[in-house]
C-alpha cells in the first residue's frame, strides 16, 4: 500500500445570515493576502529580502490586538492567505529557476477570493450529528453543515478543510489521506494504451479510437454575455447579469468535468498501463506552433473558447487518469511529447506533415508503407515513449531511450537498439505495399 490523498467535495448549508458573515470574513482574508504581498513586494525591493511566512504569521498576533475583528476569528483561517501567498511564490521562484517568465503574485479583488483552507488539525472541527448531518464549527465563522452522500474515510485522516465558494454554490472540500494499492510494475502491464492529446478529439489512443470532446454548450453563454454588453456601466442590473455570467461558466465547467470524469473512467477501466504526453514540455512545444488552427470550418469563432475548454481539458483529463489509476493499482506514465505526430510508429522516419494534414502516410522510397491516422500514428508513437519500444527498433536512439520525465520515470532498454519484445499493435491501419 502507498499513500495519496482524495478530495471530498460537498454542498455547503448556511444561513442567510452565514453567507453574509462568510463574505465578511473572505474580505478580511483579501486583506491579509494583499498586505502580506505588499510586504513582501516592499523588502523584495528595499533589500531583496525575502519575507517568510513564518514571520509573517507572527505578525497576526500583533495585528489580532490591533484590530478585534481579527481576535473572533480562528488562527488557522488567518493564516491561510499567507499560506497561500507562500505557495504563490514558491510557485513563482521555482518557474523562474526553471528559465520560464512567470507572472509576479498580484493584488486580489475581494469579489475574487473566494476560498480559505485550514491545514492544520482540522478534524476535530467536524461534529457529526444525528441524521448523518455533519456540523464545521471554527471559531468566528458562521456555523456550516453539510451532508455527506458517501462514506467518509476516518477523521483521522483529514487533512485539509477548505469553505469555497463557487459561483454557484458555498462548497466544503475534505482532503483525505487513504491508501491506494501499490501501482502494477509496467513490466506487467497486459494492456498498456497510449494517448495524444488531440486538437480535433479530445485524445486519440494507440488502438485506435478516438474520443471526441465535448461539445461545449455556448448558447446561454452567449446571449448572457450579450445581454452583458447591453447593461449600463457600473448599475445594479449589470452586476446581477455578471453574476449570471458566472453561474452560466461554472454550469458549463461542471459539465465538462463530469464529461471527463466518464472518459478518463473507461480508459482506466480498460487499460493498466497509461501513457501520455507530460504536458509541462507539451505546453510549450506545441502551443507555439498554433494548435487551434485546423482543417475544417468554424475555426475562428470556436477558436478560442475551444482553445481555453482544450487547454484545461488536457490538464483536468490526465490528473483524472492520474487519480484513477492511482486508485486502481494501474500507472500512468509521462513522457517527453517531442515528434510523436512527426514520426513514424512503424519505423521511426519523421514524416514531417503541416497540422492540417490527416494521416500520416509513410510512402517514398525509405517508407515503411506505414498508413494511419494522424493522432493515433502519434498516440502509438507515446505507448512506446512508454514502453521503452523503439519502432521495429531500426532507429537506435530515436525513440527506445530512457526518458526522463518529472513523474515516475519510464524504465527500459539501454538508449541503443531493439527494445524489448513488447507487443506495440496499432490495429486499424493499413498496410501499403
Ligand atoms: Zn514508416
Amino acid at each position: 500500500m502507498s499513500q495519496s490523498h482524495r478530495t471530498f467535495k460537498f454542498k455547503a448549508r448556511l444561513t442567510a445570515t452565514g453567507h453574509k458573515r462568510l463574505g465578511k470574513i473572505l474580505g478580511v482574508l483579501t486583506d491579509l493576502y494583499n498586505a502580506g504581498l505588499e510586504e513582501r513586494i516592499g523588502a523584495h525591493k528595499r533589500k531583496r529580502l525575502s519575507v517568510r511566512y513564518f514571520d509573517q504569521c507572527k505578525q497576526i498576533t500583533d495585528l489580532r490586538k490591533e484590530f478585534p475583528e481579527l481576535a473572533e476569528v480562528d488562527l488557522r483561517v488567518l493564516r491561510s492567505p499567507l499560506n497561500r501567498l507562500n505557495k504563490a511564490f514558491q510557485g513563482f521562484f521555482s518557474r523562474v529557476k526553471n528559465g520560464q517568465t512567470p507572472g509576479f503574485p498580484r493584488f486580489r479583488a475581494k469579489r475574487r477570493y473566494r476560498s480559505f483552507e485550514v491545514d492544520d488539525a482540522p478534524g476535530p472541527m467536524l461534529k457529526f450529528g444525528q441524521n448523518g448531518k455533519v456540523r464545521i464549527r471554527i471559531k468566528g465563522l458562521p456555523s456550516v453543515s453539510f451532508k455527506p452522500n458517501r462514506e467518509l474515510p476516518p477523521i483521522e485522516d483529514l487533512k485539509v478543510l477548505r469553505i469555497v465558494r463557487t459561483a454557484k454554490r458555498t462548497e466544503v472540500q475534505l482532503v483525505y489521506r487513504i491508501d491506494v494499492p501499490e501501482p502494477i510494475r509496467a513490466e506487467d502491464a497486459v494492456s498498456p494504451v497510449g494517448i495524444d492529446l488531440g486538437v480535433l478529439n479530445l485524445v486519440a489512443l494507440s488502438d485506435g479510437t478516438k474520443v471526441p470532446g465535448r461539445n461545449p454548450e455556448r448558447k446561454r453563454i452567449k446571449r448572457v454575455q450579450r445581454k452583458l454588453s447591453r447593461a449600463k456601466r457600473g448599475s445594479n442590473g449589470r452586476q446581477k447579469i455578471c453574476d449570471q455570467l458566472a453561474r452560466a461558466w461554472q454550469t458549463e465547467k461542471e459539465r465538462n468535468r463530469g464529461y471527463l470524469h466518464e472518459r478518463s473512467r473507461e480508459i482506466v477501466d480498460e487499460h493498466d498501463q497509461i501513457v501520455a504526453e507530460d504536458l509541462q514540455i507539451l505546453n510549450l512545444t506545441r502551443s507555439a506552433k498554433g494548435t487551434v488552427a485546423k482543417p475544417g470550418s468554424n475555426v475562428g469563432a470556436k477558436a478560442g473558447l475551444n482553445r481555453s475548454i482544450h487547454d484545461q481539458g488536457w490538464g483536468t483529463l490526465v490528473r483524472m487518469l492520474d487519480d484513477k489509476a492511482e486508485r486502481a493499482g494501474r500507472r500512468l506514465d509521462l513522457v517527453p511529447p517531442h515528434h510523436t505526430s512527426q514520426d513514424c510508429s512503424g519505423c521511426g522516419r519523421r514524416v514531417l506533415k503541416k497540422l492540417s494534414v490527416r494521416v500520416h502516410r509513410c510512402d517514398g522510397p525509405d517508407g515503411c508503407g506505414l498508413v494511419l491516422d494522424r493522432d493515433v500514428n502519434a498516440a502509438v508513437n507515446v505507448l512506446r515513449r512508454g514502453l521503452s519500444s523503439p519502432p521495429g527498433g531500426t532507429v537506435p536512439g530515436e525513440v527506445g531511450g530512457t526518458f526522463e520525465t518529472n513523474r515516475r520515470k519510464t524504465t527500459g532498454s539501454s538508449p541503443s537498439g531493439p527494445g524489448p519484445a513488447r507487443p506495440v499493435d496499432p490495429e486499424p491501419y493499413t498496410e501499403v505495399a
